[in-house]
C-alpha cells in the first residue's frame, strides 16, 4: 500500500542526448488510492520504468509536455508493452493540441500497422488547451504555453493529486509563464539544460537563479541536465534529479 501523500519517481531525469548516461524525462507520480501517473515519457520510458522497478501496466495517464522524442516518444512502446501484456486497463494520453495526430504518426513510423491494430485497452487522447485548467485521470492540469518549437504549442504543467501541486517546466526559455505555473506548488521539476550557456528554447541553472525568487513554490528540483550542467549540480537553493530519485511529498502542502 503506497504511503499517504504523493510519490514522485525520477525514471528517467536525462536530456534528449544521453548526457550522464541517463534516461530521458519520464517522471512516476503515485498517489494513494489512485493509478500512478507519468509526467513525460520519453523514448527510453519503457527500459527506464522496468530499471526503477515500476511496472508500466499500472500507468492510468501520461502527461506529455510537448510533442519531441525525448518527451513523448516513450508512447509507442509504452502502448505495445500494454498489448503485449494483456493489460485491460485505458490508457489516458494528455497533451498539446496535435498529440493525437502526432501518436498516430509515431507509431505508424515505428511499427507499421499499430496505430489501428484492435486490442484490449483504449488509448484515449486529450488535448490540453494552452491556457486552459481541466482534470484528467483525477489529476486536475493547468496549461501554460512555453517557447520550445516542436510542432504544437509546447506547454508547462501544473498538476493538482490530492492537496498537492507538483509544476512541471517541460522544456523552455525562461518565460513568465513559469511563475505563474510555480505559484503554491510544493514541487516545481524544472529543466536546468546548460549551467549559463544560453541555448535558444531551453532553461539554463543562471535564469532559475535569476529568477528564484518569482517562483512561490517550495522545493525546486532540476531535471534535463546536460554533461555542462551535470559537472555543477551542487548549486544551493536547488536540488537535482537523478535516475531513481524518490521524492516523498506529505499529504499536506506546508
Ligand atoms: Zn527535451
Ligand atoms: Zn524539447
Amino acid at each position: 500500500m503506497a504511503e499517504p501523500g504523493v510519490t514522485v519517481t525520477f525514471a528517467g531525469s536525462g536530456d534528449a542526448f544521453g548526457s550522464g548516461g541517463r534516461y530521458q524525462a519520464c517522471i512516476h507520480v503515485r498517489a494513494q488510492g489512485a493509478a500512478p501517473f507519468l509526467v513525460d515519457c520519453g523514448a527510453t520510458s519503457l527500459t527506464a520504468l522496468k530499471a526503477a522497478g515500476l511496472d508500466p501496466g499500472e500507468i492510468g495517464t501520461v502527461f506529455v509536455s510537448h510533442l519531441h522524442g525525448d518527451h513523448f516518444g516513450g508512447l509507442p512502446f509504452l502502448v505495445l508493452d500494454g498489448q503485449f501484456t494483456g493489460r485491460t486497463r485505458p490508457l489516458i494520453v494528455a497533451g498539446p493540441p496535435g498529440t493525437a495526430a502526432r501518436l498516430r504518426q509515431a507509431m505508424e513510423v515505428l511499427f507499421p500497422g499499430s496505430a489501428e491494430v484492435a486490442r484490449r485497452f483504449r488509448v484515449e487522447v486529450t488535448e490540453l488547451i494552452p491556457g486552459g485548467r481541466t482534470t484528467v485521470g483525477g489529476v486536475g492540469v493547468a496549461s501554460f504555453e512555453v517557447s520550445h518549437p516542436s510542432g504544437a504549442p509546447p506547454l508547462a504543467l501544473r498538476l493538482t493529486v490530492g492537496r498537492q501541486v507538483i509544476a512541471y517546466s517541460g522544456d523552455t526559455a525562461w518565460t513568465d509563464a513559469l511563475p505563474a505555473a510555480a505559484a503554491g506548488a510544493g514541487l516545481l521539476i524544472a529543466e536546468a539544460y546548460y549551467y549559463d550557456k544560453v541555448i535558444p528554447y531551453h532553461l539554463s541553472f543562471a535564469d532559475l537563479a535569476a529568477h528564484r525568487d518569482e517562483l512561490a513554490c517550495g522545493r525546486v528540483v532540476l531535471t534535463h541536465m546536460s554533461a555542462d550542467m551535470l559537472g555543477r549540480e551542487d548549486q544551493p537553493g536547488f536540488e537535482t534529479a537523478y535516475d531513481g530519485r524518490v521524492i516523498q511529498l506529505p499529504e499536506f502542502r506546508v
